[in-house]
């Protein structure tokens, strides 16, 4: 860290013992799983940085931000939109909740069944070692699974929590629904920072947001060849700095990325061999600092060439139309555009069967690796749809169910490692 940040959390109220433990834990498994890999990127170097300080510098700019007036707003979910933040001159977060930390103090208002990402959120939070919600001044939810659903009903006793509502199905009655809730968000925000959202501003919020899934998108379109530019663990984190860091910085430091990427695909210079097996990760999302079936995956002879994955694809896949004269007409962008997300929790959900498959021929993978978290119904139900879509296409799946805990290492790299032999024959 760039200085000591002590007084900071202190200020903010965090338990600093319980933050030291998880910044210790979080600085050997980053060394261990970022800095072991050979021939990265130089770019990489920035996040290295970013991630060295995600509870310092990152944090003391959010204070700034509020120091002049600009509202933190911390999300969960893909379908709340960050165009409506940057139009109200707001900053928005993700909350991360990829780490076994505080699940006793979770497990206290959750079933232990719940998924890990419920009770990582909630034990970040009542553990108080989050510095993100702490800096926040409003916790933004979704009704999207049934777990955060009722979880959001026990967290907003603790927690400055707005719960926005999520339609199901992919009919004309949810695009309403996704709409309205769209406008209420959006008047609730005007409220919370005082400011007035105008076409001017929305159009800005929308540029700068498009502008960050450009940059990604071409880094992540350059693993198409082989051999792969970048290694799927450093992509990986690429998508989940994209969620708390300064989106313009954010963007720029991309490009660069991708220009460097650019250079080696037409210099042939890969950070795999070209007979490594390319593998599409499909599923549930991976918060930081989730690393676990990734790092698995790169170890056992293999590389990762995508993530069908709300911190992937899902998150930059579609671009948001900035045509209209009407704030009213640039919701409907947004909702054009959310809409087409195709997390498991809609019904029916051929969109994400159909992507997966062309993901995988676009990227010239040789398997799927299926991953979904221990107790999330929605993605762990869908993989048997999943199963069968990729069975037609003749493309290999490997199923993965596992939580946040070392337990099952073992198991994983036993499962995964003969997967790679099979695709490797
Ligand atoms: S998986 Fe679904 S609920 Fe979870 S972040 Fe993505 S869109 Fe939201
Ligand atoms: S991983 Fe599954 S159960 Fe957990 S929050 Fe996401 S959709 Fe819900």
């Amino acid at each position: 860290m760039s200085q000591d940040w002590a007084p900071m959390w202190k200020e903010l109220g965090l338990d600093l013992k319980a933050h030291d433990e998880l910044l210790n834990v979080l600085g050997k498994f980053y060394n261990d799983i970022f800095m072991s890999q050979k021939d990265r990127p130089q770019g990489m170097q920035y996040f290295d940085f970013v991630m060295s300080e995600v509870h310092g510098l990152r944090i003391k700019e959010l204070l700034d931000a509020k120091a002049q007036s600009r509202k933190v707003i911390a999300t969960f979910c893909l379908y709340i939109p960050e165009e409506i933040a940057l139009a109200t001159n707001a900053v928005q977060v993700g909350l991360c909740g990829g780490a076994e930390m505080g699940f006793n103090i979770a497990e206290k208002y959750l079933p232990r069944n719940t998924c890990s990402l419920i009770k990582s959120f909630f034990g970040f939070s009542e553990a108080k070692i989050c510095p993100y919600f702490e800096a926040s001044d409003l916790v933004v939810g979704e009704n999207t699974c049934d777990g955060k659903k009722k979880a959001y009903e026990i967290f907003k006793d603790l927690r400055n929590l707005y719960v926005m509502d999520m339609p199901n199905m992919k009919h004309e009655k949810g695009r309403e629904l996704l709409k309205s809730e769209y406008i209420k968000y959006l008047q609730m925000m005007e409220k919370l920072t005082g400011k007035k959202i105008t076409v001017e501003s929305l159009k800005k919020g929308i540029h700068i947001a498009n502008e960050k899934r450009k940059a990604i998108g071409r880094v992540m379109d350059l693993r198409k060849h082989n051999p792969t530019p970048i290694s799927g663990k450093d992509a990986l984190l690429i998508n989940q700095v994209a969620f708390y860091d300064d989106p313009l910085r954010f963007t720029d430091s991309v490009n660069k990325i991708a220009d460097e990427c650019e250079k080696r695909v037409k210099n042939k210079i890969g950070v795999v061999s070209k007979e490594t097996p390319r593998i599409l990760v499909s599923g549930c999302p991976m918060a930081v600092p989730n690393w676990k079936v990734p790092h698995v995956i790169e170890t056992n002879g293999a590389v990762i060439v995508g993530e069908e994955s709300c911190v992937g694809m899902r998150n930059i896949r579609n671009l948001v139309s900035d045509k209209g004269n009407t704030v009213e007409q640039l919701v409907d962008n947004l909702v054009d555009r959310y809409f087409k997300i195709d997390c498991a929790i809609f019904t029916p959900n051929k969109d994400r069967l159909d992507h997966i498959v062309q993901m995988a021929k676009d990227l010239k993978a040789d398997g799927v690796v299926h991953y979904s978290l221990q107790f999330c119904t929605p993605y762990n139900t869908e993989s048997h749809l999943v199963e069968n879509t990729l069975q037609k296409a003749k493309i290999p799946l490997l199923k993965i169910e596992t939580d946040y805990s070392m337990e099952d290492m073992g198991q994983l790299n036993t499962r995964v490692q003969a997967f790679v032999e099979m695709i490797k024959k």
